[in-house]
């Protein structure tokens, strides 16, 4: 049975040429796989379809150019990410090669993503000292937010947030690349912000095909469903045309 209230929402991250095969810079192993089924989501009557982008400035901080060797190897080097409001607060990251360089090629979407049916984009990671794999903010909870206890109201939250509670929006369906990084990352701060959320296997591929399990099991553990396309989640949104 459709829950109530059930405004559901699509966010679509990440789907630009740099991640995806044949030729972007930090292509995801088999991510053209999900752009029928994306396309497919695309068409159903979701109340907000929100597509996020990767936007660089060349001189990011994640990308490997950006560091000295011999610790820039991409993919495999990490350093550590400190809170430009907060210098106590330090994370590692990962390095990874130059990709979604704002404006370029790599930046696009692909021309067979039905972004036609799109009602918003918004832009994330491009702060050059900060690496931000989620939609809604970066990965620093922020010396404000940390001390009211308020999730949102981060100085890096974007735009989603504010879009998504505008709209009403009570559910989330998150797809997208990559999985083990920025569908990952948005799914849990979906979660944080109070929407009910759901990753979709056969809208998604990983960077590490070997951690899928793992990255599907740890978002289940912190309140994700993971579902396909043929669940029932999905099919409460089809009957919405009803
Ligand atoms: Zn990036």
């Amino acid at each position: 049975m459709t829950p109530t209230p059930f405004h559901p929402a699509l966010i679509v991250v990440d789907i630009q040429e740099d991640f995806l095969p044949p030729n972007g810079s930090l292509a995801v192993p088999n991510g053209l796989d999900i752009i029928p089924p994306v396309n497919a989501l695309l068409e159903l009557p979701f109340r907000l379809k929100v597509a996020t982008k990767d936007n660089h400035p060349p001189t990011h901080i994640s990308f490997c150019t950006s560091h000295a060797p011999p610790h820039n190897v991409p993919f495999s080097s990490t350093y550590t990410l400190v809170n430009p409001r907060n210098p106590e607060e330090k994370i590692q990251s990962r390095l990874w090669p130059q990709h979604c360089v704002q404006g370029t090629k790599g930046w696009e979407f692909p021309e067979s993503l039905e972004v036609g049916r799109l009602d918003e984009m918004v832009l994330k990671g491009s702060d050059e000292k900060v690496e931000q794999y989620s939609g809604f903010a970066g990965p620093f909870r922020g010396a404000e937010a940390e001390s009211s206890g308020e999730i949102g109201d981060a100085p890096d939250e974007t735009e989603l947030r504010r879009i998504l509670v505008e709209g009403g929006v009570t559910h989330v369906y998150v797809v997208g690349l990559a999985l083990d990084y920025c569908v990952k990352a948005t799914a849990l701060h979906a979660v944080e912000r109070g929407f009910k959320t759901y990753v979709i296997r056969e809208g998604t591929r990983a960077v590490d095909a070997a951690a899928v399990e793992e990255v599907y099991k740890e978002l289940e553990e912190k309140g994700v469903g993971v579902i396909s396309s043929d669940s029932e989640e999905v099919e409460w949104v089809k009957q919405l045309e009803k």
